[in-house]
């Protein structure tokens, strides 16, 4: 194996990437971080090169000063991608990238792999949604494929005289159409694995939505132990297909006796944070340790927790939470914005 990375880029410079380049600088490594906004969180933990994503001098610039890429949001441009990757290695690999940037390419990749998705159809213009809703039937949800994050760019068809609106909704973009399922709970698996293929997967979190934005999330979740352990197969199943280093984020369905898999997230991801206060070594660190070339940490849990994200005006929370004395992490975001995650908060679960 080549030298470990000491210089490492992130791209993106919101929670994840200012979470990202903490973890390096706690071990030692020297992070970077690119970001269209002068005002960006990481930018207030480590360098930050303010740049457009067709800036191509400043992306070989940045491409040039660092040992390896990463990135903490999977919708960078193509373009800027490539000009990177012309320079240094961008990990986790843009099979990854370009697997979860569309829904119906991402579905496809999955039920290739033999893993259970929501029952769906591509659906680009009326004809094929008639024909969709005809196989899938209702009630269903239509999605854009592309760019749609936290329930956005989604409708929800009922029954099939709702399907004229939720066409109108994707505004003209390639959608899928999926079938609802009925789920008892959602959870998701975050997974690392290392350039020397080593697998570590985080025990699954039980995630509890608001308006569409991940409220909670517990572990353990309260899910039979044969399923939480399909659940982490399957996510080393995922890593191993697309040769992956670093970290994934797997969100799944869980229904009677089987996991059904929603999405997969090739970053850190909202629903590890609980890693920060439940394991030895977090989700952000592990990511670095991977993307770095290093042996991963010990992922292991050793204390039940509950993350709770700090959402809007949550922040008015902060004196209270302080004085609570539980693990509290802001984002150093200016501004408070409805529906704008601002920070998180870990409490360990201790019964009675
Ligand atoms: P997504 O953007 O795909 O993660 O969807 C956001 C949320 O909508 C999910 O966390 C679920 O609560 C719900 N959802 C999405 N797809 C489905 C589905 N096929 N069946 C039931 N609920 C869904």
């Amino acid at each position: 194996m080549t030298e470990p990375a000491r210089r490492i880029g992130i791209l993106g410079g919101g929670q994840l990437g200012r979470m990202l380049a903490m973890a390096a600088g706690k071990i030692g490594l020297a992070p970077a971080v690119l970001d269209p906004a002068g005002d960006a969180p990481a930018g207030q933990v480590a360098p930050l090169t303010a740049a457009r994503w067709d800036d191509a001098e400043a992306l070989a610039r940045f491409a040039r000063s660092v040992d390896v890429v990463t990135y903490e949001f999977e919708n960078i441009p193509e373009a800027a991608l490539d000009a990177i990757e012309a320079i240094v290695p961008i990990h986790p690999p843009r099979r990854a990238l370009a697997v979860s940037q569309d829904r119906l390419v991402e579905k496809d990749f999955l039920s290739g792999l033999g893993l259970t998705t929501a029952p769906y159809a591509k659906v680009d213009h009326e004809e094929e949604l008639s024909l969709a809703l005809a196989t899938i039937g209702t009630p269903a949800i239509l999605k854009t494929r592309r760019l749609g994050y936290d329930g956005k760019g989604q409708a929800r068809i009922m029954s099939p005289g709702d399907a004229e609106a939720a066409l109108a909704a994707m505004a003209g973009a390639p959608a899928v159409l999926e079938g609802f399922v009925d789920f008892s709970a959602e959870i998701s698996v975050i997974a690392a694995r290392g350039q020397d293929g080593q697998v570590a997967a985080f025990d699954p979190g039980e995630n509890r939505h608001e308006d569409g934005i991940l409220r909670t999330t517990r572990v353990p979740a309260t899910i039979p132990a044969t399923l939480a352990a399909d659940a982490v197969l399957l996510a080393g199943r995922i890593l191993n297909a697309l040769d992956y280093v670093g970290v994934l984020g797997v969100e799944l369905f869980v229904t009677p006796g089987r996991l059904v898999v929603n999405e997969i997230a090739p970053r850190v991801h909202n629903s590890g944070h609980w890693t920060q206060a439940g394991c030895l070594v977090d989700q952000f660190e592990q990511h670095i340790r991977a993307v770095a070339g290093l042996p991963l940490g010990d992922g292991a849990r050793h204390s039940d927790v509950e993350m709770e994200n700090l959402i809007g005006e949550d922040v008015a929370k902060v004196p209270r939470l302080l004085a609570e004395g539980a693990d509290l992490h802001l984002y150093g975001k200016a501004e408070t914005r409805p529906g704008r995650k601002m920070g998180h908060v870990n409490r360990l679960i201790r019964y009675p």
